[in-house]
């Protein structure tokens, strides 16, 4: 299972190929890796990767020797992101990571369970032991952490932890945050963190700074932390072109320069 797709039916790969593309989807500058070359070889295949999502562009340059003269030819594949369905809830969430991480946008439309199983990952790959509570009723908290590890705003605490989780179109209001204080109080939690896919109004603020008063800090992760968050965890896909080369083959490749055709003297 795979967010990426390629062949025919996707766009014609561009002549970046050739040099050290930025990822189309993220940005972020890429990796890049070449296949063996043998003495004599006729092909030689270079892979760019995006670390961060997971995307991969193929560049290769092939040799055809003809009677009285050589011909190279530039070809490449590159990867699409796929449509990924983020309202079933069967999706791995390494893909639902990645996904978010070349389409925010998707944050929008993410199931709300899908988006809690996702923050609760990540806080999980920076330490911390996790346990999501049941999806109707969860009091308030969606993502309990025990133990010690990073809140993801710089701040390292311990103790017993309430997150929640809000998959919102709207900015996060005091009354929200108020709500989730009581949840602290009521279930003992040391401390709060509120993550939101949107922001947080100046009425939000003032409500976790006096929760932090009454003894129950609330850690705030609007949209950019959350990405920040999805990013810092993140593990590039591919280490080496064998690396890649093991769960992809492409065989149709397009034509991405014109051929360079050098006669014998
Ligand atoms: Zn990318």
């Amino acid at each position: 299972m795979s967010i990426w797709r390629y062949g025919d039916e996707c766009p014609w790969p561009s002549r970046d190929l050739l040099e050290s593309p930025k990822c189309p989807y993220c940005e972020r500058g890429t990796r890049t890796f070449s296949s063996a070359t043998e003495p004599g070889a006729t092909r030689h295949d270079q892979v760019h990767t995006c670390s961060r999502c997971g995307w991969w562009g193929l560049a290769r340059t092939q040799t055809i020797f003809g009677g009285s003269y050589t011909t190279i030819q530039f070809l490449g594949a590159s990867a699409h992101l796929k449509n990924l369905l983020l309202d079933d809830l069967d999706q791995p969430i390494e893909e639902v990571r990645r996904y978010m991480l070349a389409r925010f946008d998707a944050r929008k439309t993410i199931h709300p369970r899908l988006l809690e199983e996702t923050v609760a990952s990540v806080y999980r790959d920076l330490g911390w032991k996790v346990l999501l509570t049941s999806y109707s009723n969860d009091g308030g908290v969606d993502v309990v952490l025990h133990g010690s590890g990073d809140t993801l705003t710089g701040i390292r605490v311990r103790g017993r932890v309430g997150v929640q989780v809000k998959r919102s179109k709207k900015p996060i209001e005091a009354e929200q945050i108020r709500a989730l204080t009581g949840a602290l109080v009521q279930g003992r939690y040391t401390r709060g963190i509120f993550v939101t896919t949107e922001r947080f109004r100046s009425g939000a603020l003032k409500a976790a700074e006096r929760s932090k008063q009454v003894g129950y800090p609330i850690h705030l992760i609007d949209a950019p932390k959350l990405y920040d968050a999805l990013e810092l965890t993140s593990r590039a896909r591919y280490r080496s072109f064998r690396d890649w080369q093991a769960s992809n083959s492409p065989s149709e490749l397009h034509s991405i320069r014109g051929d360079e055709v050098m006669y014998s003297p």
